[in-house]
């Protein structure tokens, strides 16, 4: 709890809550109340919460606030699958948040941070300045806003917006606490992903300390830790060969199955070599490998692969056995490339 801003009441847990209304005199009970609000009704206002006393809403106005983010543009986009929202924060700074509709699921993917200090190569995040990390309230009122906006409740969540979920590890473990509580928005740990670009001992705490039950996404695009380095920086301090050593070693604990991301991208990683390399790596988790066709940046040179690149290279891995799903990376005609809405509008 930070004492000398305003309180976030959205970043509060169950006990903090309980804690800061006993300090005001006011009965535990109120603490589930509150919460309910924030989190299953998405109220954005204290005022919303009627079965609180006028006179205890004014007392928690006047100390925090429900809400910190602000719903900026949701730019219509043709594709029905995906709505891009950009959001302002406090300070003033933009981040974007995305709903995917797919299947009967209602996904919303997470930023953790303003800009992103991994600085991949094919990635529109990491070519604005790094401002700062994204509050746990932050986090989690992106969810809530996204809520208010569609009047319905979201199936899943995945941290796979802007910034390094693990490079932001504290806010971002509150941030699943609660998700994940039955006080906060009850959602299971099978329903949340959490997207890494490899930061190995980070990986291996976040393993340990959700114990294994949140999904785990590891960043590949590639199977060559020379091209992986140069796609994904990081790459060279935490090895490829260090990052799969670990990963055998925390499949035991990991309740799920972990995910390969892999940017397809047409020309640089897309060879028969390289869907060789990753079938290899992909069945010593036997780890099921998601295919993100690249989707173009203005500032890169990088080109997208066509259906039939994309298809050869799908074949490639299920010949070897390995389960492979095709994200479309939805909404291109509304900047859904990671992070361009945002650079673009800044
Ligand atoms: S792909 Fe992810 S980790 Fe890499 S720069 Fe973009 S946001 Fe950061």
């Amino acid at each position: 709890m930070v004492l000398n801003q305003p309180l976030h009441f959205r970043a509060l847990n169950l006990e903090e809550l309980k804690r800061y209304l006993k300090s005001l005199d006011v009965p535990a009970y109120r603490a589930s109340q509150i919460l309910h609000w924030l989190h299953k009704q998405h109220a954005a206002e204290l005022s919303e919460m009627k079965n609180l006393p006028p006179s205890l809403r004014d007392r928690l106005a006047r100390e925090g606030k429900a809400s910190v983010l602000q719903l900026v543009e949701v730019p219509k986009s043709g594709d029905q699958g995906s709505l891009k929202y950009l959001m302002k924060t406090e300070d003033g700074h933009l981040l974007e948040t995305v709903l995917i509709v797919q299947s009967g699921r209602r996904t919303v993917c997470v930023s953790t941070q303003l800009g992103c200090r991994i600085r991949c190569s094919f990635c529109a995040s990491g070519k604005g300045q790094f401002v700062r990390h994204l509050t746990a309230g932050e986090i989690v009122e992106q969810v809530s806003v996204i809520c208010r906006h569609q009047k319905d409740s979201v199936t899943n969540v995945v941290f796979m917006g802007i910034g390094e979920p693990l490079d932001n590890y504290e806010a971002t473990m509150k941030a699943l606490e609660i998700l994940m509580a039955e006080w906060g928005f009850g959602l299971g740990g099978r329903r949340i992903t959490v997207s890494t670009s490899g930061v190995t001992p980070k990986i291996e705490e976040f393993v340990h300390d959700s114990r294994g039950r949140v999904r785990l996404s590891v960043s590949l695009h590639s199977s060559d830790q020379e091209l992986r380095s140069r796609l994904v920086p990081i790459g060279k301090k935490y090895r490829l060969d260090e990052l799969m050593r670990s990963l055998e070693h925390l499949k035991k604990t990991l309740k799920r199955e972990i995910t390969f991301e892999y940017t397809l991208i047409k020309g640089v990683n897309d060879s028969e070599k390289e869907a060789r390399g990753v079938a290899k790596l992909a069945a010593r988790l036997n780890a099921k490998v998601n295919l993100i066709p690249y989707n173009p940046i203005r500032e890169m040179n990088f080109e997208r692969p066509n259906s039939d690149e994309l298809d050869r290279f799908r074949k490639l891995l299920e010949a070897k056995h390995i389960r492979v799903t095709v994200r479309q990376t939805a909404g291109r005609d509304i900047d859904a490339a990671c992070g361009q809405l945002r650079l673009d509008r800044m």
